[in-house]
């Protein structure tokens, strides 16, 4: 029966390829920015898009519910109450395009070149929101679904699900379900399905330091007046030591040790020095003495500085001392830190180490602690199985350097835990230019995906 409804989708699926191709490219070619506020009617088009493809499937309660900023689409399918209920989550927003020059082709006209499909969203993610779509209506028009679905597909992950929370508080029932499938993570190669357990978090800060009340000259007040800009160096340096470890007083207090189990599980995933190397064009790489790149990336928490003004920076030179200097600077957590934490103490930092020169303020931006899965969480073997009946191999598990606080936010809110997983691939360019989605992968995850909706 399983195996017979399996192939019925599948062949259905080959059938229908290039009607649902067409859809992916109509849905692509939308440019749903959600950081851009003139994309506002382009958001509420990619939302409505979506609700109308779920109806079209026989979805039922399909609904962009309205939020303060961009709509949150709810739709589900239910077969019976008895049957277990997967809740599957999504983000239909796209990171901004910038900078547009370095594209080959316009990020929304997609392009097909070789086994990629060039677009902004492609992997990240409308390609992986496309894929269970797809597995969804091969099901759905070959058989009977086993299972219950549920979509939750936002449209703010990408300036940081400010309204996720709040919906999640407010449709707990509706919402109920045994497990979410969050396939917004990816897989390491084209040949090793993965499944992640763990992610980082994020503690995100903006830091603003001010000196005289407005630019001075730096002949006239060089050597009286202190200068925001060499400070806001000197502290940054400041924030590692020699062996690549971050300063701030009690960072690593709350980190969870990495067993020595683990670690050899880690090693089996073939994230060597080499891995990163070629992804990131580095000639070396850099980071905590001790630990392995995949361990450092992982399951070691991180400082970097993510943006820096000072001054003049226009052609040409100013001769200035600067009334201001601000440097944008996130921390990736692990297991068991606390953004809040790490905020008092880069605040108890800055209080040691800015001289009484400089007045400074610190803004914490965003916080979300890491997630890690504690035990398995049902459905875990069935995607498993799924995985390596497509493949032909065991999946591997992986702990994420990014963060996903929906993860977190489902765990804590609604008490599920999620399957991360996705089959975007680390070197399709998410949120840089020519981001790309590798094909033979997505078709082979539309597979996998039957496989795991009938596996029921
Ligand atoms: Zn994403």
């Amino acid at each position: 029966m399983t195996q017979n409804s399996i192939e019925k989708a599948l062949a259905y699926y080959q059938m229908n390829y290039d009607h649902l191709h067409q859809e992916l490219l109509a849905l692509l070619r939308i440019p749903s920015v959600s950081a851009a506020s003139d994309r506002e009617p382009d958001i509420k088009k990619a939302a409505e898009f979506l609700v109308n493809k779920l109806d079209a499937l026989g979805f039922k309660n399909s609904k962009a519910y309205p939020t303060s900023r961009h709509p949150i689409i709810y739709s589900e399918y239910i077969t019976s109450p008895e049957k277990p209920t997967i809740l599957l989550y999504g983000h239909y927003d796209v990171q901004p395009p910038d900078p547009l020059d370095q594209w080959e082709t316009d990020p929304f006209e997609p392009q097909l070149r070789d086994d990629y499909l060039y677009a902004r969203g492609a992997s990240d993610m409308k390609g992986q929101i496309w894929a269970t779509i797809c597995a969804l209506e091969a099901i759905l028009q070959t058989s009977d679904l086993p299972v219950n679905i549920k979509f939750l597909i936002e449209g703010e992950e990408e300036i940081g699900s400010p309204s996720l929370d709040t919906f999640l508080e407010e449709h707990k029932s509706m919402l109920a379900c045994d497990l979410v499938l969050n396939p917004d993570a990816g897989m390491l190669a084209p040949d090793k399905p993965t499944i992640t357990y763990a992610l980082r978090g994020l503690a995100y800060f903006e830091l603003r330091l001010y000196g005289p009340a407005a630019d001075l000259h730096s002949g006239a007040f060089g050597g009286v007046v202190d200068n925001p800009a060499n400070v806001l160096s000197k502290v940054i340096a400041g924030m590692h030591d020699e062996q690549g470890r971050v300063t701030l007083p009690g960072f690593y207090d709350a980190v969870r040790t990495i067993s020595t189990e683990e670690s050899n599980e880690l090693s089996k995933l073939g994230m060597d020095e080499q891995f990163f190397k070629e992804i990131a064009h580095v000639p070396a790489l850099a980071g905590e003495e001790g630990f392995t790149p995949v361990e450092r990336v992982g399951a070691r928490p991180t400082l970097d500085v993510n943006g820096l003004y000072a001054g003049y920076i226009e052609k040409g030179a100013k001769t200035i001392i600067p009334a201001y200097a601000m440097a944008k600077i996130s921390t990736r957590l692990v297991p068991d830190q606390d953004p809040n934490d790490i905020h008092e103490s880069l605040k108890k930092y800055l209080e040691k180490n800015v001289p009484e020169t400089i007045r400074w303020e610190l803004d914490l931006m965003s916080g979300a602690p890491a997630y890690i899965t504690e035990v398995q969480a049902p459905g875990v073997e069935h995607f498993k199985a799924a995985l390596k009946a497509t493949w032909g191999v065991e999946p591997l598990k992986k702990r994420e350097g990014g963060s996903i606080p929906v993860a977190t936010a489902m765990k804590e809110i609604l008490g599920v835990d999620s399957i991360i997983t996705g089959f975007g691939l680390p070197d399709d360019q998410i949120h840089s230019p020519n981001e790309r989605l590798h094909m033979p992968t997505h078709k082979k995850g539309i597979e996998a995906l039957i496989r795991f909706f009938v596996s029921y």
